[in-house]
């Protein structure tokens, strides 16, 4: 068996679900290849060298020098139909949700989006608001899947050695017939989320506008950024750069400290790759309990100033 990854560039370093989708490739077992695309492609390529692939593929082109559905489509195509993997794998992000339904319709392969297992051939994947997983088992051999954030940890790529290749991929500039603009990022400031290692995220458990300083000064004093759900966003209690979630960041601190957060599915998908989840919501049915690893049942108002006055005189 044979898997192509086709690797993502988060602003010049390799993306972290583009490492998730080589764990879940690696698991798989068969040969794992990596395909770097784009002007920074050896750079990504070089965070690879010490990991356990056959070969990481590299196209530089003129007209893809960073990231174009057009290019991206039309390069990965060629490699496809070149190398003939079995399964194509990437991160569930927003450049794959972009440019893996073009590879699709123009190969007439199918697209798995979103699996987070993979079970004897068979590719699991929520359903229903997370309620249900169904399995799925696709009708052809060669397949596209992408990973949600966090169904495979980095922590277990498997090393190794691995061997780089660059092709030559030529094609002619009418292909292109987009552009894209860099990567939005509103108001970015100094705070950068995705690679805090403590947070402190506030929910609508939170109760008002007035009780958010309480959060801030525990963060300050942990040494920790905040992060929100999306109501506190929405609500103009908390900037909108700090939202956790599908329509948000997607974090994976050491450690992730929910003050009234329920753990809806579009928050925990973009926090579950967190390494320790601790959190307070005074519902003890909350979701979020069921992927905390400490759960405290009670009301953040009293625990919060609590802990502050503690962390204060410790
Ligand atoms: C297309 C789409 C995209 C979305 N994207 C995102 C996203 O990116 N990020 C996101 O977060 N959401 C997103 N949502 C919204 C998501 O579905 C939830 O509504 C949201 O995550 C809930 O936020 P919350 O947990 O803060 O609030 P709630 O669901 O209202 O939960 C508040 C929690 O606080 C607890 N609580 C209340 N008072 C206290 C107290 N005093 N002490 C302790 N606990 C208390 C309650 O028990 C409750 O569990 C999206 C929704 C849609 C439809």
């Amino acid at each position: 068996m044979k898997t192509l990854v086709i690797l993502e560039s988060n602003r010049g370093t390799l993306h972290r679900l583009s490492k998730e989708a080589i764990v879940a490739a690696q698991n798989l077992g068969g040969e794992v290849y990596a395909l770097a695309i784009g002007k920074d492609a050896d750079i990504i390529a070089s965070e690879l060298e010490n990991v356990q692939l056959k070969e990481i593929l590299m196209v530089k082109n003129e007209f893809v020098e960073s990231y174009n559905a057009d290019g991206f489509t039309e390069i990965i195509s060629q490699v496809i139909r070149d190398e003939a993997p079995e399964n194509i794998m990437l991160g569930h992000t927003y450049q794959t949700r972009d440019f893996a339904p073009r590879l699709s319709a123009k190969l007439d392969i199918p697209f798995l989006p979103d699996i987070i297992s993979t079970q004897n051939g068979k590719f699991v994947k929520q359903v229903l608001n997370a309620k249900l997983n169904a399995s799925v088992i696709p009708l052809k051999e060669q397949k596209i899947i992408s990973f949600q954030s966090a169904a495979y940890s980095d922590e277990d790529l498997v090393s190794g050695q691995s061997s780089f290749r660059e092709l030559d991929i030529q094609f002619d500039s009418s292909v292109i017939r987009s552009k894209s603009e860099e990567p939005f990022q509103e108001a970015p400031g100094d705070v950068d989320l995705e690679s805090a290692d403590l947070l402190v995220s506030v929910g609508r458990g939170i109760e008002k506008e007035e009780n958010i300083p309480i959060a801030f000064e525990l963060a300050g004093l942990l040494g920790a950024e905040i992060s929100a759900s999306r109501p506190v966003v929405d609500s103009g209690w908390i900037d909108s750069f700090r939202q956790v979630g599908s329509s948000g960041n997607n974090v994976s601190p050491k450690l992730y400290f929910s003050l009234g957060v329920s753990g809806a599915i579009q928050h925990v998908v973009g926090m579950k790759g967190s390494k320790c989840i601790l959190a307070i919501n005074k519902d003890s049915e909350a979701p979020i309990f069921e992927i905390a690893d400490y759960a405290v049942v009670g009301d953040v108002l009293e625990i919060v100033p609590n802990l502050i006055e503690a962390l204060k005189k410790s």
